[in-house]
C-alpha cells in the first residue's frame, strides 16, 4: 500500500481567539480521553501507511504528551515520516504542565508549528494571544533542546494596528529564533468571530495597505533567507512542509476527527464539526469527486514552481489545453505570471489576486 497523508484534526482550545473560526471547544480531561480513544480506533480502522502525519487544530497541545503518544503509538509511519504537531507556547514549561517538547519527541513529534502571529506584544494582545513575544522564544528553545529543530511559525498580515515596521520587527523575531519555517496569512473577518462583530471598531490596514504588507513580507522573508514556495509559506532550504505540499500537489490524504476533509482513492468526503459525532463513531460525509483537471491546475498555481506542463500530462494523459496557455500569456504581460516551455506560475504581484487570475485561466478552458 502506497504511504498517504494523515491529518488529525484536534478540537480543543483554551479559548477562542478573536478572529478564528475554525471547529474547536474548551478542553475537558474525560472528553478528550474518549476523543482520543475514538482517534484510535478509527487509526486502526483504516490500517494504513503514513508518511506524513499532521495534528492540527485547535491546539494540539491542549491534549497532552500522553494522549498525544497513545496516538501515535496507533499510527503506521514510514521511517523518514515527518509528524508536526501545532501548538500553543503557553501549554508548555510549567512543572505540572501536561505537555512537554522531551516526551512528543520521544513519540515521534519532529516537526513543531507555533502561532506567533506577531511578535509586538500590543499586536498578540490584539489577537487575543495570552503570552508574550518572550514566551514563545523560550518554548522554541524548549522545543531545540529536546531534538525537535524543524519549527515553523505563523504570522498574521493586516492585524489591527500593524505597520511595516512592527510587520518587521515580527519578521527578525522569526529569523532569530532558528525558525525553519514561516506560514505568513493575511487577516480576514470571517462571520460569526468576534472579530466580525466589532469590525467597525477595529483599526485594520485598507485594501492598498495590505497589499503592501503581503509585498513586503515577501521581501523581507526572503531577504531573511526563506524561500517562498506557497502563497503563504516560506522556508529555508529542505523544510517546506511535506504535509501541506500533498494538498496543494492534489495528493491523497486522510483526515480523521471532528471537522477533518479527506482525498483518498479520487473522492473527497468529511467529518460533521461535532465531537460528539465523532465520538459517536459517526461516519463521515461524502463530498463528491476529487481531483479533476481544474483542481489539480487551481492548486498547482498556489505554489511559486506553479503548474508543470510535464506533471499534468503525466496525470491526465493530455497536453495543457492551449487555450489556458494563450490566457496565460495575456496575463504575463501585466506582470502577474510568468509562462515558460515547461509551466505557468504566478508572480508575488499575481499572489496577491491568485483568486481572481486562477478563475480567469479556468474560465478560459471551460469556454
Ligand atoms: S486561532 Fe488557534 S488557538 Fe485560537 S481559537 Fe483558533 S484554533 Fe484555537
Amino acid at each position: 500500500m502506497k504511504p498517504i497523508g494523515l491529518y488529525l484534526h484536534i478540537p480543543f482550545c483554551a479559548g477562542k481567539c478573536p478572529y478564528c473560526d475554525f471547529y474547536s471547544v474548551i478542553p475537558k480531561g474525560e472528553t478528550m480521553d474518549l476523543y482520543t480513544a475514538a482517534l484510535c480506533k478509527k487509526i486502526k480502522e483504516e490500517n494504513r501507511i503514513y508518511d506524513t502525519v499532521y495534528f492540527g487544530g485547535g491546539t494540539p497541545s491542549q491534549l497532552g504528551s500522553e494522549r498525544i503518544r497513545k496516538i501515535l503509538a496507533c499510527i503506521n509511519r514510514t521511517p523518514d515520516c515527518e509528524v508536526t504537531l501545532e501548538c500553543n507556547p503557553s501549554d508548555t514549561g510549567t512543572e505540572n504542565s501536561a505537555f512537554d517538547f522531551e516526551a512528543i519527541a520521544k513519540s515521534g513529534v519532529n516537526r513543531i508549528s507555533m502561532g506567533l502571529q506577531s511578535a509586538v506584544d500590543r499586536e498578540r494582545k490584539s489577537l487575543g494571544r495570552k503570552s508574550g513575544q518572550a514566551e514563545v522564544r523560550r518554548a522554541i528553545a524548549r522545543a531545540r533542546s529536546a531534538g525537535i529543530s524543524n519549527i515553523s511559525l505563523d504570522l498574521m498580515l493586516s492585524v489591527p494596528n500593524q505597520t511595516k515596521e512592527s510587520l518587521k520587527k515580527s519578521i527578525a523575531f522569526c529569523a532569530d529564533s532558528g525558525a525553519t519555517h514561516i506560514s505568513a496569512y493575511i487577516l480576514k473577518i470571517e462571520e460569526g468571530t468576534f472579530f466580525h462583530k466589532t469590525k467597525d471598531r477595529l483599526i485594520l490596514p485598507d485594501e492598498d495597505e495590505t497589499c503592501d504588507l503581503y509585498l513586503y513580507a515577501v521581501e523581507e522573508i526572503g531577504k531573511a533567507g526563506f524561500r517562498q514556495y506557497e502563497i503563504s509559506n516560506f522556508s529555508k532550504e529542505g523544510s517546506e512542509s511535506r504535509h501541506n505540499l500533498k494538498y496543494w500537489r492534489c495528493e491523497e490524504y486522510l483526515g480523521i476527527g471532528a471537522a477533518a476533509h479527506s482525498f483518498v482513492d479520487g473522492k473527497r468526503f468529511y467529518y460533521e464539526r461535532s465531537i460528539d459525532s465523532f465520538i459517536s463513531g459517526n461516519a463521515p460525509v461524502d463530498d463528491g469527486e476529487g481531483g479533476s483537471e481544474e483542481e489539480f491546475i487551481m492548486l498547482a498555481l498556489r505554489l511559486s514552481e506553479g503548474l508543470k506542463y510535464g506533471e499534468f500530462e503525466k496525470r491526465f494523459g493530455k497536453s495543457i489545453p492551449t487555450e489556458l496557455t494563450k490566457k496565460a500569456k495575456e496575463l504575463e504581460k501585466h506582470g502577474l505570471l510568468t509562462v515558460t516551455d515547461s509551466g505557468i506560475s504566478l508572480t508575488a504581484n499575481g499572489f496577491l489576486i491568485s483568486n481572481s487570475i486562477i478563475g480567469a485561466l479556468i474560465e478560459s478552458v471551460e469556454n
